[in-house]
């Protein structure tokens, strides 16, 4: 569903990717996790097309997201392509960003009226049907203002969800809340990997990892240092680096 094929990317003169290479099928989870600094939101964006790529291939669903193409015609395919791809792929980020003045359901229903062109009532309708998916059926007229940040965040997802996306990306959705917060959200996630959809999930929650991802992947300084079942990974990490940074946060 998602193949990422020798990757790289700079910041400038700053190389923060090197030749990733990344599959992941559709129906997986996959949990990425390493220490601050390693690239792991950078790769999420090239995934999503928020960021050019300067080397490599980015595919979701077979079809080309990042391709640095500079002149006429197929600046234009990719442009094209980038719209499309960009409604393919549903991002949380770690602040939920809401639209404060629109309540729960008009955040939910916007982009699919005015970005898919969705009639109004059944965008509603879905909106709706979204919000009873993530535990909020009662705070559809809520503003944001009026909820808990779990809660934001869980209209964050339904709000993606919305999208019809084919691949969720979560980027640390969990770090921002208040620790008793965070099971509701990713109990949302555990759902949501239950029913099928595939995930690249960023995550400081071991937990999380252990039981819900397919596989988890380390990176660190850019590269992917190892890969595999959780229990491998997280249990019985082969590499130095990876050892060294799980004693640090489990
Ligand atoms: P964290 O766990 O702290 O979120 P990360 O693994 O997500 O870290 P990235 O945010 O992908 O790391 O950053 C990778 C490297 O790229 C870092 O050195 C960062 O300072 C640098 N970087 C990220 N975004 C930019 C940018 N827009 N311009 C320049 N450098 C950037
Ligand atoms: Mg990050």
């Amino acid at each position: 569903m998602v193949s990422i094929e020798n990757v790289s990317k700079s910041y400038g003169h700053r190389q923060v990717l090197f030749d990733i290479d990344l599959a992941v099928a559709a129906g997986e989870t996959v949990c990425l996790i390493g220490p601050s600094g390693c690239g792991k939101s950078t790769l999420l964006r090239c995934v999503n097309n928020l960021e050019d790529i300067d080397r490599g291939l980015v595919l979701v669903d077979g079809s080309l997201v990042g391709y640095r193409v500079h002149r006429g015609r197929l600046r234009e395919l990719r442009e094209n392509a980038a719209c499309r791809q960009r409604t393919q792929v549903g991002m949380v980020f770690q602040h939920f960003n809401l639209f404060p003045h629109m309540t729960a359901l008009e955040n939910i229903a916007f982009a699919p009226v005015r970005v898919l062109g969705e009639d109004r009532t059944a965008a509603r309708a879905h909106a709706q049907e979204l919000l009873r998916s993530v535990g909020l059926a009662d705070k559809a007229d809520a503003y944001p203002s009026r909820l808990s940040g779990g809660q934001q965040q869980r209209v964050a997802i339904a709000r993606a969800l919305a999208m019809r996306p084919k691949v969720m990306l979560f980027d640390e959705p969990t770090s921002a809340l208040d620790p008793e917060l965070v099971g509701e959200v990713l109990n949302v996630m555990r759902d949501l990997a239950a029913g099928g959809m595939t995930m690249i999930v960023v995550t400081h929650e071991m937990g999380f990892a252990r039981e819900v991802a397919s596989r988890v992947v380390f990176m660190d300084a850019g590269r992917i240092v190892e890969q595999g079942p959780p229990h491998e990974v997280l249990g019985n990490p082969r590499h130095e680096r990876s050892r060294a940074f799980l004693s640090a946060v489990l």
